[in-house]
């Protein structure tokens, strides 16, 4: 299967479902060799909902005035670390909007309280913080960073992703910073963000590989009504028609079946934005596809609906402890077994 630029383009215009199969069944083939039938569970801790940033996609950012803001204490995300412990998952992942309310103190004494109390490896994924920051946390015991570059096209980027001002914005440099760190490094894109090319996807799905990523995550752009881009307006669709990405399920599966045949040992999630496409079949579709972990949220309900990065997230109103039921048993259901410990990535 040759994956240069015109391949992998290809295989994202492809709508023939009998090569398709090919794709998938190559993708699923890589997977095994790769990373082995083992399905890993990330706990999702979404700890903040304050952001500095204006990303023209995400429903909080700081322009959602109406919003109510959270950001939970150190307790409450231990509870959560000891509930990762009890559902038999290896990893906690924090996720935030760019708060710098969590200081770097606190995030630091937080991976080292998790670290200390419990065998969980820890990733953050806390927007683009200063490097003295990144630094202070990976010394704290902190192993992996999630940091989506959303598109390789520079222009799209920016006018969906404005930069602080003073501070331009280039979270490619910043992955190269977290590598060097020691950070194992996880990236990805939204699909079918309005002024998306195919031609840029191929070229981002080319970026994956370079990067040498140990965390691919993809999803499609759901549109969330309080954004920018949700509202439609000036900046969207900019594109003939046949040339703009669409942010479809079947656009997901191929951009993960991709990313598994670019990057053979990366960890790939089958993401909530899957489940919430397709909440029947999304998540399994994905483990099918190329993927090879799920992230159970972990977030206390009372919080839960306020993290609304897009509208009708899956599985909002569920509970830690029946979100990791649920998940265990679609896995097995697809004859696959959970992953044990922190199921790092494995050089060969
Ligand atoms: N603040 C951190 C950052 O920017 O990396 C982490 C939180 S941010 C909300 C996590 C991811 O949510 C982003 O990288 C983006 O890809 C995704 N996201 C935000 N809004 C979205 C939307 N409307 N549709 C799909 N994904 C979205």
């Amino acid at each position: 299967m040759k994956l240069d630029h015109d391949g992998i383009r290809g295989w994202l215009k492809e709508t023939d479902e009998v090569l398709l199969g090919a794709l998938w069944a190559a993708a699923d083939a890589t997977r095994r060799a790769s990373v082995g039938d083992a399905v890993h569970l990330r706990g999702l801790v979404e700890i903040s909902n304050y952001c500095v940033r204006r990303c023209a996609y995400c429903g909080i950012s700081v322009e959602h005035e109406d919003l109510v803001r959270y950001r939970m204490g150190a307790d409450e995300v231990m509870e959560c670390a000891r509930q990762a412990v009890t559902l038999g998952y290896g990893t906690l992942v924090m996720q935030a909007g760019e708060d710098y309310g969590l200081t770097r103190d606190f995030i630091a004494s937080l991976v080292r309280r998790i670290k200390s109390e419990t065998p969980l490896a820890v990733t953050l994924s806390l927007g683009e913080r200063p490097e003295g920051d990144l630094l202070a946390w990976r010394e704290a015991g902190a192993d992996r960073y999630l940091l989506r570059f959303e598109t390789s096209d520079p222009d799209l980027y920016e006018l969906i992703h404005p930069s602080l001002p003073g501070r331009r914005s280039d979270r490619f440099a910043q992955l190269r910073r977290l590598r060097e760190m020691g950070y194992e490094i996880g990236s990805g894109v939204m699909l079918g963000i309005p002024g998306q090319s195919y031609d840029s996807l191929a070229q981002d799905i080319l970026r994956f590989g370079e990067l040498d990523l140990d965390m691919i995550g993809v999803g499609p752009f759901i549109p969330h009504p309080e954004t920018p881009l949700g509202r439609g307006g000036p900046m969207a669709a900019t594109l003939p028609p046949a040339e703009q990405v669409p942010a479809t399920e079947a656009m997901t599966y191929k951009v993960v079946a991709l990313a598994r045949l670019v990057c053979p040992h990366a960890n790939i999630p089958s993401t909530t934005a899957l489940a919430t496409l397709n909440r029947a079949q999304g998540r399994e579709l994905g483990l099918r596809r190329g993927a090879n972990v799920v992230m159970p949220n972990l977030t206390p309900v009372k919080y839960r609906a306020l993290y609304e990065i897009y509208p009708a997230k899956a599985c909002i109103g569920e509970t830690a402890a029946e979100c990791g039921a649920c998940l265990t048993r679609r896995i097995e259901a697809l004859g696959r077994g959970i992953g044990k410990g922190p199921g790092g990535r494995g050089r060969p």
